[in-house]
């Protein structure tokens, strides 16, 4: 029989400059979430909450992500995302690698239309302040999503910042012990507490939400009276946040390759590894729903001024809720010739995306 005979074929997606896109990577990690949402649901189930429904919903919805991929392809063998469902769930490691994705080709657009007059230079912000317990969470974003607009309406803010886009990233400790990659990435902290290799890590289970930011200011701000110090900008985010104590904050000049800098405040919201932690499943629910609760309906990133003002130009659509098929994540992206279609179906059995 023909169809015996017939090659299974897997899924390679390159993008245009060859890199390989990991639709299955990112697609197993989906299914782990589901698992944990079916796992959450469960225990929901057992104490008849009415948080059952959440969460039932929750895996229907990321179980359903993106398992059937349509492509166009051209006659260079050229693929471009034709259509798929998304999930939309701000916690699909699918959907938030689009919207990365996203996020870069947006940001990459709105630089380089700012970038034709040539007047314009560009700073990183990270804006941070202490970690904070699941609780804890949820009303400490609160306070940095005020605060956030509290410092961009500061006399000294607004001389400076032309435009700006923020992003939120929530990073979980998930270590219950203090690891040797740990310890050699903090040495002093850790040698300030007393503590070693294999101690209890005091940051475990702790939440650390905090801002990436790019700003634009005139060209000639680094060398004017109005340039902020990383001291002032300190100040001000402290200000900002009604804090008591000095917040860490890094201030960096944007040089060189502005798209390759941008890419550094492309990251969305979480981390799949820091919530799907397979070798600790009962953690994961913990992480999961906390960050679920946390993120809903929130705007999690934003730009303003010169930036949005961009962002309406080039008619670029929500970066959040938007389209996640058509995000154009490379410049020139653009097939060429005859097109064909092509359908792959995500496999159970291969674990895998199969052409069918
Ligand atoms: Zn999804």
């Amino acid at each position: 029989m023909e169809q015996l005979n017939k090659q299974v074929e897997f899924l390679e997606d390159k993008s245009f400059s060859c890199k390989v896109r990991d639709w299955s990577g990112k697609k197993k990690r989906n299914l782990s979430l589901s698992e944990i949402y079916m796992m959450i649901k469960e225990s929901y189930r057992k104490i008849h909450s009415e948080k059952f429904n959440r969460f039932f919903n929750r895996e229907e919805r990321s179980r359903m992500c993106a398992t059937v991929l349509q492509f166009k392809k051209d006659t260079e063998q050229k693929r471009k995302l034709h259509q798929a469902y998304f999930c939309q769930l701000r916690l699909c490691p699918v959907c938030n690698w689009r919207r990365s994705l996203k996020i870069f080709s947006q940001v990459s657009k709105i630089i380089q239309a700012i970038e034709q007059d040539r007047e314009h230079a560009y700073i990183f912000l990270t804006l941070t302040q202490k970690n904070v317990s699941g609780e804890e969470l949820d009303q400490e974003l609160d306070k940095m999503m005020k605060a956030w607009n509290r410092f961009l309406g500061y006399k000294k803010v607004k001389d400076v910042v032309k435009g700006s886009y923020r992003g939120l990233e929530i990073t979980y400790d998930k270590e219950s012990k203090i690891t040797k990659r740990m310890y050699q990435e903090k040495k002093d902290y850790y040698k300030k507490l007393g503590l070693k290799v294999g101690n209890k890590n005091p940051n475990f289970d702790m939440y650390h939400p905090h801002f990436h930011v790019l700003i634009v200011v005139r060209k000639g701000y680094f060398t004017s009276k109005e340039y902020l110090s990383h001291e002032v900008w300190r100040e001000l985010w402290a200000k900002a946040m009604r804090l008591d104590y000095l917040p860490q904050v890094n201030v960096k000049r944007v040089k060189g390759n502005t798209a390759e800098a941008v890419a550094e405040t492309a990251k969305y919201v979480a981390k799949d590894s820091d919530y799907v932690i397979e070798k600790d499943l009962d953690l994961s629910m913990n992480v999961v729903e906390t960050l679920d609760y946390a993120l809903e309906r929130r705007r999690l990133v934003s730009f303003s001024g010169i930036m949005k003002e961009w962002h309406k130009k080039l008619n670029l659509d929500d970066t959040e809720d938007g389209d996640l098929v058509h995000i154009d994540s490379e410049k020139d992206e653009e097939l060429e010739g005859e097109m064909t279609l092509e359908t792959y179906a995500w496999n159970v059995g291969y674990m895998n995306y199969v052409r069918v």
